[in-house]
């Protein structure tokens, strides 16, 4: 049967993309090796520094997210290197995977999935590491399975404080362009980012922000890589090109969303983020659930998890407010799976859209039969008006 007026896509990405992003994807495919097509790659590759506030090279791969995890480690890295990550959640989890299977030693300092990650135990592991055998700190920026923010500043100076050389390894897929971030100035080595999340694009790029020392350690790394190599894509993107097929309408739409984020401000995009986090988990609280995150000033902006009472299936509840409210919301991810729901309020967001969103989650409490106070979306309105 046919449902009227538009669904609610609020899964913690991909998110909503807006008609404007649409419409550019819509212009006609070019010649992405034509003099036309110059302008395009430039103002991408460009205008892509100005989002990670870098002055360093960005590469854009037309690839989902993991595509850019695998070209950051195999670019950087050689077999039977150590790599220290930080189980943040699920996608930490997934990332130290895809090291396993490169032939690197991932190891982890678990984590209980309600915090980012914790900078004084990086600390306190590197400064076990005398030798100097660990290569890489990997840290989740946004952990999109828990809704925990990670101190990415304070996890640099950790590494600073233990004198340890290894590069400084950032997955933001889900946090760039909707959380603060500073790839020069927080002294990241390779920032991974993709398209279907804050910048609003759907799913199909992803980027590697990387630093002088980055490029330097792509010269002798060792791990087999042909179309993630960096070596080969520096020289193409000087001109605005690119070794092999671009996505060249997803580059359409990338440009959009950076023209976008710029003529609202960035720091007017993170700000509403924030607000909209912090009306998100008013309501949650009003409702007496509880947000997935345990650890104050580190809920994200991005998306909040929250926490069933037991006995009660977030799965079922999913279910029934697609049902009933064609509304999407994020599932629980392994550990966490049919325990938690997310509520994504990331992207081309405002006000009214969060307070609907919010509203579909109440019904949904109820049509579910899910133990909970009524006026979590009143509160959420108090918490923005
Ligand atoms: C979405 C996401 C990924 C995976 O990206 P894909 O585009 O699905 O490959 C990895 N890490 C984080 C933090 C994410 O949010």
């Amino acid at each position: 049967m046919r449902k009227a007026g538009r669904h609610f896509l609020q899964i913690p990405g991909p998110s909503a993309v807006p008609d404007r992003i649409l419409s550019a994807i819509g212009q006609q495919t070019i010649d992405h090796r034509g003099p036309d097509f110059a302008k395009v790659g430039l103002r991408a590759l460009d205008g892509m520094k100005s989002i990670f506030r870098t002055d360093e090279h960005v590469f854009i791969y037309p690839a989902s997210g993991t595509g850019a995890w695998e070209a950051a480690l195999v670019n950087t890295l050689s077999p039977g290197d150590r790599v220290l990550m930080f189980e943040t959640g699920h996608f930490a989890a997934m990332w130290k995977k895809l090291a396993e299977k490169l032939g690197l030693k991932a190891e982890f300092i678990e984590g209980d999935w309600r915090s980012g990650a914790d900078p004084e135990q990086i600390e306190a592991y590197l400064a076990e590491d005398k030798a100097h055998e660990i290569k890489a700190v990997c840290v989740v920026h946004n952990e999109t399975s828990t809704g925990s923010v990670s101190p990415i500043a304070e996890v640099r100076k950790a590494i600073d404080r233990a004198g340890h050389p290894a590069l400084f390894m950032v997955d933001t897929i889900s946090g760039l362009a909707s959380l603060d971030y500073r790839h020069d100035e927080w002294g990241v080595d390779v920032t991974v980012s993709g398209s279907q999340k804050g910048l609003m694009l759907p799913p199909g790029l992803s980027f590697n922000a990387a630093s002088a020392k980055a490029m330097a350690a792509n010269k002798t790394a060792k791990l087999q890589r042909s179309y993630w190599d960096w070596a080969d894509m520096v020289g193409p993107n000087k001109t605005g090109y690119f070794p092999y097929t671009p996505g060249t309408n997803l580059l359409y739409g990338l440009n959009e969303a950076i023209d976008m984020l710029h003529e609202e401000g960035l720091d007017n995009v993170f700000a509403r983020h924030a607000r909209h986090g912090a009306a998100a988990r008013a309501a949650v609280r009003k409702w007496g659930l509880e947000v997935l995150c345990a650890t104050q000033g580190q809920e994200s902006g991005v998306l909040t998890a929250v926490k069933l009472p037991d006995g009660h299936s977030a799965d079922a509840f999913r279910a029934t407010t697609l049902k009933h409210y064609d509304i999407s919301l994020g599932n629980g991810l392994s550990k966490v799976a049919d325990k938690v729901f997310r509520i994504g309020h990331l992207g081309d967001f405002n006000d009214l859209m969060l307070i609907a969103t919010l509203a579909g989650v109440e019904m949904g409490l109820s049509q579910a039969s899910v133990p909970h106070t009524k006026g979590g979306v009143q509160e959420a309105m108090n918490h923005l008006s």
